[in-house]
């Protein structure tokens, strides 16, 4: 299997693992691995002040949540909010799918990263009205940072129509990755 972005994040970053000898000779990850730098690039040249509008609607979420003072809680929420789609989800691929049990799993494990993805940006996203201006800037810098990594995700997740359900899966846990990531950035600005 390929590397995940993870993976290439950190080779790229000169940290060996389990998939380096894979990268070495692996066109399609080398490629990837290209993308990335040249991300970093383009990172080296944003403006250090607080980006977009819609970063600051995931700020404002993230300030509107942890002023209720339970993080738990509200990740508990996520995953109820993300059963409760998903048991749709799953019906709906019962029923009108005819594949074989493993091949079954695997989608409906797809659907599920998907519906979790879908659930966790939704709670980062919906909030519209705060803009809080508390985040330091090395936070707005890892977040904006996690950003780029959410985009180059969706670049990938769009182009792999044609992937196996391996790839697109390990694509759906990455972007859950960065968008927990990006979560947990808020909390610890936030939080102390
Ligand atoms: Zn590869």
């Amino acid at each position: 299997m390929h590397a995940t972005v993870e993976q290439l994040l950190e080779i790229k970053d000169g940290i060996d693992n389990v998939v380096s000898q894979h990268v070495k000779t692996c066109a399609h990850c080398q490629n990837t691995l290209q993308q990335l730098q040249q991300l970093q690039g383009e990172l080296h040249g944003l403006s250090s002040e607080v980006p977009s509008g819609q970063w600051q609607k995931i700020q404002a979420t993230y300030l509107t949540t942890s002023q209720q003072k339970n993080t738990t809680r509200l990740v508990r929420a996520i995953y109820a909010l993300a059963a409760a789609v998903l048991i749709s989800a799953v019906v709906v691929i019962f029923t009108f799918s005819s594949r074989q049990d493993q091949e079954n799993q695997m989608y409906e494990k797809m659907v599920q990263l998907i519906v979790e993805s879908n659930t966790l940006e939704q709670l980062i996203t919906t909030q519209l009205n705060q803009a809080p201006d508390l985040i330091d800037r090395s936070t707005a810098f890892r977040i904006e940072r996690l950003k780029w990594r959410l985009k180059l995700i969706d670049q990938e997740i769009e182009t792999s129509a044609l992937a196996d359900t391996d790839t697109k899966i390990a694509l759906w846990e990455d972007r859950i990755r960065a968008l927990e990531a990006i979560n947990n950035n808020y909390g610890m600005a936030y939080n102390h």
